[in-house]
């Protein structure tokens, strides 16, 4: 563990370093300058410290008692009063890993008027919701909420804290992790326990050749996020649990260094992982007018074409468009792939859609050990004849009204 030291004799309280702090975590008490626990060890104080008043001295690690540690914590996000979807995704992923275990699951959400979705939380299995309701928390900002998660944490010592790597998560989880003197293994596409009850956190590494298996065996809680699609939703029970715990944060930790000034509405462009039905182009095509295939059948079915990565390398599909590993994360209710093997970095980025249909001419294809349907057979003949037959049914239709 490290921490900020000062110098009391060298520090002729200026002010500079207070003014600096992102965190709000220096202040004068007594005339003298304190460091408040909330300190991240950033070093910005360091640099703007004309006296060398300050540093930052290392400390070996100290023997951690893991014993005290235990559970898991899921960070909720929320967006225009809506829970985002990768906080059931984390949450079914906690409860998988807790049992077996004595390890319970608890959620933490922060923002302004959440009560509805506090209640709504209750639907989900997990021991309790700590809920910080406060104005402060109308918009993101990473300083209070970060206070929030030391709180929170000081409180039940979870061994696991898991948030989704979203713009949110990417943004918090590094500062909460920095200010517990911890570590984060960010983007986890799969977590496992072990038998010492460690936290194997899965990520691909070096460009996805390699699949990291990372364990933070020394420091508490364990930090990972969590790439949003890749893991089962938690099911909602049929009657909500009395688990809400309504939490205060000390006023002075409501206190940001972050002003907002404005709020805009980003411009979205739907793009494949928002698509319901998504039709999937692969190496099987042998030339790039042969597509048409896949884009007559994706109109037919009002889904969007995708393809994997072969096509992409040979420029027949723009980046937009690819899944996988260096792709996107899809989760459709039904995903159609033609002409594609299943390599582990295709799979990866849409193993978990509702329902996957494949067409492959190859029986023994990887692609068929996770495809709820499976069809062998070739593209060029299968293809044409499914669109011909969408067509009819389309007429019948169209004649019936
Ligand atoms: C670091 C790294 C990251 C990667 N990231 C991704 C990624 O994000 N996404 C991705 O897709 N790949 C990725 N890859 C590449 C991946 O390893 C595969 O090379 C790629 O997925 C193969 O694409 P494919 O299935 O279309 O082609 P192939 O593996 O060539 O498969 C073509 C399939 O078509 C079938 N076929 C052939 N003719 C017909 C026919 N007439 N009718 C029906 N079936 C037919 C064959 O049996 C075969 O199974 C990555 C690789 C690396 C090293």
């Amino acid at each position: 563990m490290s921490e900020l030291q000062i110098n009391d004799e060298k520090c002729v309280l200026c002010r500079a370093c207070i003014s600096a702090c992102p965190f709000g975590a220096l202040e004068v008490v007594d005339k003298k300058l304190v460091v408040e626990d909330n300190c991240s060890l950033c070093g910005v104080c360091l640099n703007t410290c004309q006296f060398n008043a300050l540093c930052i001295e290392k400390q070996e690690n100290g023997l951690l008692d893991k014993n005290k540690w235990s559970d898991i914590l899921v960070f909720v996000e929320h967006n225009e009063g809506k829970i985002q979807p990768v906080t059931y995704e984390l949450i079914g992923k906690a409860l998988k890993l807790i049992e077996g275990t004595s390890y319970k699951v608890y959620c933490l959400i922060v923002g302004y008027k959440i009560t509805e979705l506090a209640k709504e939380l209750s639907y989900y299995n997990v021991e309790k919701n700590f809920i910080y309701d406060h104005k402060a928390f109308k918009n993101y900002r990473e300083d209070i909420f970060c206070n929030v998660f030391q709180d929170c944490i000081n409180v039940l010592m979870p061994a696991i804290v898991l948030i989704g790597g979203t713009d949110v998560g990417k943004s918090i989880a590094p500062a909460v992790a920095t200010s517990f003197h911890s570590g984060l293994t960010a983007d986890c596409t799969e977590l496992i326990l072990n038998e010492k009850l460690e936290l194997v956190q899965i990520r691909p590494a070096f460009g996805g050749n390699v699949m990291a298996q990372i364990v933070t065996p020394n420091h508490r809680p364990q930090f990972a996020t969590v790439r949003p699609s890749i893991m089962e939703e938690a099911n909602r029970i049929k009657s909500p649990r009395n688990n809400i715990v309504n939490c205060k944060l000390d006023e002075k930790k409501l206190v940001s260094q972050i002003e907002v000034l404005k709020e805009k509405q980003m411009e979205t462009k739907e793009g494949i992982q928002d698509a319901k039905i998504l039709i999937v182009a692969g190496q099987g095509f042998k030339r790039k007018e042969d597509l048409w295939m896949v884009e007559e059948l994706a109109m037919l079915l009002n889904g969007q074409v995708a393809s994997s990565r072969a096509l992409v390398e040979k420029g027949w599909m723009p980046y937009e468009r690819q899944i996988g590993l260096s792709g996107k994360t899809v989760k459709p209710e039904a995903i159609i792939t033609c002409g594609v093997s299943g390599s582990v970095q295709f799979m990866t980025g849409m193993k978990t859609s509702k329902t996957i249909i494949a067409i492959n001419i190859d029986s023994d294809s990887p692609i068929f050990s996770i495809a709820h349907q499976s069809i062998a057979g070739d593209i060029y003949e299968i293809l044409p004849k499914l669109i011909h037959q969408l067509k009819e049914i389309d007429k019948l239709a169209n004649n019936k009204n």
